[in-house]
């Protein structure tokens, strides 16, 4: 059932973990560029390469308690995929741990989300996902959003980095008032800003954060299903994370597809994995600390 090869660094055991890792290697509805089944193991592959220490925070990766349970039975159908996943999210947040998950496609976030009772959803995506329905199923990796808005409801939903969407899909935002933040508006109001309102926008709850790795320009990660030119830095979505990621309680990276890779994307999308760890993990231990 599970890959012998674990996220670097994951050395708790899932009693004693605080984030836990797993893949889902499940990319059925994927239509451009398929693949995105082999991303949990390039994923872990590369995260052999980073040191553990993180000097902005003082911290080793190594004393923050996580776990990586492997990959995540699939089966063909993407009903049945996303009912495993639901149901493993529910069992990890009922034990009081954050959930990590390492996709696969982006259709998987939808039984991320449904797993919680109450959270925002933060997308960082270059589309939109907000088809109703798309070759022939509504739980296409392009239908993802709109699934979301179907659980969360528009006040609790954003996404950010947007530049690719169907007419329909721009109607649909603008008729229902859907929040999204377009790369442009990233790049000429400024990262910090544009994140401060979206923080603003969203209020204090819970938050769950998707990184569709298209988000990301081609030129940094080129390996992803549908990439999309024009895209936001690696610095940009570092921000982002690290902004968010005290409130996180649930994230995925999804849709990197290594046949299409140097490298560079896996790499990248290990890197923020770890960086969600230590920024989430080291709030916690300040805490810890501060308060004796
Ligand atoms: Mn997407
Ligand atoms: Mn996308």
């Amino acid at each position: 059932m599970f890959t012998k090869l674990t996220f670097a660094d994951a050395n708790a055991s899932y009693e004693n973990a605080e984030f836990v890792i797993f893949g889902a290697p499940f990319d059925g509805t994927s239509c451009f560029r398929s693949g995105s089944r082999g991303a949990p193991l390039a994923i872990r592959k590369a995260s052999y390469n980073f040191e553990l220490y993180y000097p902005a925070y003082d911290i080793d990766l190594g004393d923050i308690s996580f776990c990586d349970l492997g990959d995540i039975d699939v089966s063909t159908l993407v009903d049945e995929t996303l009912a495993f996943i639901q149901s493993e999210m529910k069992r990890i947040i009922g034990d009081g741990k954050t959930p990590i998950m390492i996709g696969g496609e982006h259709s998987l976030t939808c039984a991320c989300v449904r797993a919680f009772s109450d959270v925002n959803v933060v997308v960082l995506d270059a589309h939109l996902d907000l088809r109703d329905e798309y070759a022939g199923t509504r739980q296409s990796h392009a239908c993802v959003s709109r699934r979301i808005l179907d659980r969360v409801g528009v006040e609790s939903y954003a996404s950010l980095g947007i530049r690719s969407g169907a007419r329909e899909e721009y109607d649909f935002a603008k008729q229902n008032g859907v929040r999204f933040y377009s790369a442009t508006q990233v790049q000429s109001e400024g990262v910090v800003n544009i994140t401060q309102d979206l923080i603003k926008y969203l209020g204090k709850g819970k938050i769950y954060l998707s990184i569709d790795m298209d988000v990301i320009d081609p030129a940094y990660a080129p390996a992803v299903g549908t990439p999309e030119p024009f895209g936001l830095t690696p610095d940009d979505i570092r921000y982002i994370l690290q902004a968010l990621a005290p409130r996180v309680v649930g994230f995925d990276l999804v849709e990197i597809s290594p046949d299409y890779d140097h490298g560079q994307t896996s790499l990248l999308g290990a890197k923020l994995i770890r960086e969600f760890i230590v920024v989430k993990g080291s709030v916690k231990n300040e805490r810890t600390t501060t308060t004796g």
